[in-house]
């Protein structure tokens, strides 16, 4: 591991910095140590659970855990904060890591999972002997990204050696630091054109700039490889090649066929259910489904609905996509069809304004949007947001994680929540939960 070596590259830090932040402690510090021991000691039993259902996981550490080949090696992973996750943290720690953790959506981490991480096995809520977590249920955008920028930077101010990435996240933080510190400046946010999270990614890296120039350009160079794990990802990875911009070698996990095959596939078909029951359990039987995207994602859910009753109709741009479709006996159309009929929506494109804030005024009451592909843009949230700013819609919580966003034009309650599942990987390389928001028009 030659670079390791060259990985010092010091840059002050704060040192008012926290080790780590999860839920649990925050609950200690406010004086519930008996919540924070519950989330604690039932994190621990989840994590036994699961290393039972993740064999490839287990089999590395009792073949590597003596000879601990990571040694020395700082890995920061960006990846959903769940039990299953917890089973590789502890793996790579027993290789002889040095690991720190984010998760890479704000509503995936299993607070449990997080705190049993950081207490670690054999250590105590006083006395925390695992590995630094950064991430609880529920975070803000402004908190999931000084959260990643935590877990990236190292108490000595160094970067990490290895990431474990899921959605380029990480990788996307370090490129751009790197870009805006060769130009010495961060630009200016264009909320009419950009993405609201956009902004709040050049606020942090504009804060960096002033207390840490260098840090990422420094980072960019030390890291010896990324390697991710999703579609979308993996497709970011091969553009910033193609632009010879890739300042580090990636691993395509996604593309490896027990992942795509497997995990996209059975995974989701097991987290749309579960996402969508935890999350407002309703029967799905007999329901109206539209599945945007049959790819691999997308059949799986396919498969799920149709396992629940429901009546199935899948939309899709590439034609052989929905030629198989049309083969497994489902109805091929386009979102606009079935608008006004559909009781829920699914997105699993790994694209951009699936299911638009204009769809979601026009659909009938009551109807469920969910997402399941990538995360920040399939379903219009920006457009609903600016809808609620121009008092066209309002959003109401519910309970956590759950609120109705009213849109008053067509006097229709929306209800927005998300949910999440768990799922191991027949290899044991990763797991990953999915994530479900829920759009639920209701007569206002
Ligand atoms: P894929 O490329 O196999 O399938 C995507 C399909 O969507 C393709 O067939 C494509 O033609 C279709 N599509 C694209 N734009 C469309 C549009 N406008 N309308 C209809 N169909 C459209 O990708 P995949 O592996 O199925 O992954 C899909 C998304 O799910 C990706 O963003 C991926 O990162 C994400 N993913 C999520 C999870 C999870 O746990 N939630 C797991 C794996 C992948």
């Amino acid at each position: 591991m030659s670079k390791l070596a060259d990985s010092k590259t010091l840059v002050s830090t704060d040192p008012t910095r926290v080790p780590f932040k999860v839920l649990a402690f925050d609950l200690l510090a406010l004086g519930k140590r008996k919540e924070a021991e519950e989330l604690a000691s039932l994190g621990r039993k989840e994590i036994q659970l699961a290393e039972d259902e993740m064999p490839g996981l287990m089999a590395l550490r009792a073949r590597y855990g003596k000879s601990k080949p990571l040694a020395g090696a700082k890995i920061m992973g960006s990846l959903h904060m769940t039990v299953q996750t917890a089973v590789l943290i502890e793996t790579l720690a027993d290789l002889g890591a040095d690991v720190r953790w984010v998760s890479c959506n704000i509503f995936s981490t299993q607070d449990t999972a997080a705190a049993a991480v950081v207490v670690g096995r054999g250590g105590s809520l006083d006395r925390p002997v695992g590995s630094p977590v950064f991430a609880w249920k529920g975070e803000t955008l402004t908190e999931y990204w000084w959260c990643t920028k935590e877990a990236i930077v190292w108490p000595d101010g160094t970067g990490p050696d290895l990431i474990v990435d899921d959605g380029g996240d990480a990788t996307m933080l370090i490129h751009l630091g790197t870009q805006y510190e060769a130009a010495g400046v961060v630009p200016e946010f264009d909320p009419e054109t950009q993405p609201e999270e956009f902004g709040v990614i050049l606020d942090l890296l504009r804060k960096e700039l002033v207390v840490a120039n260098g840090r990422y350009t420094a980072m960019g160079k030390a890291i010896q490889g990324v390697s991710e794990e999703t579609t979308t990802g993996v497709k970011r990875l091969y553009e910033m090649t193609a632009r010879g911009e890739l300042l580090f070698p990636a691993i395509n996990v996604n593309d490896s066929v027990t992942k795509s095959k497997f995990d996209n596939l059975y995974g989701c078909r097991h987290s749309l259910i579960d996402g969508l029951n935890r999350a407002s359990d309703v029967m799905l039987a007999g329901k109206v489904a539209v599945v945007c995207g049959y790819g691999d994602v997308g059949k799986g859910c396919c498969q799920a609905l149709r396992g629940q009753g429901c009546r199935v109709i899948v939309t899709e741009i590439d034609p052989i996509c929905a030629l198989q479709a049309t083969m497994e006996g489902y109805e091929v159309k386009t979102v606009e069809d079935y608008l006004a009929t559909a009781d829920i929506f699914v997105t699993a494109t790994g694209n951009k304004d699936i299911i638009t804030a204009e769809h979601m005024v026009k659909m009938k009451d009551k109807a469920i949007v969910c997402n399941i592909g990538h995360f920040d843009n399939e379903i219009d949230m920006a457009g609903l947001e600016k809808m609620q700013k121009n008092g066209g819609a309002e959003r109401r919580n519910i309970k956590a994680q759950l609120t109705w966003p009213v849109l008053r034009r067509c006097k229709r309650t929306v209800e927005l929540s998300v949910a999440t599942s768990r799922l191991s990987l027949t290899n044991g390389i990763s797991t990953r939960p999915s994530e479900a928001s829920l759009c639920w028009p209701k007569a206002a």
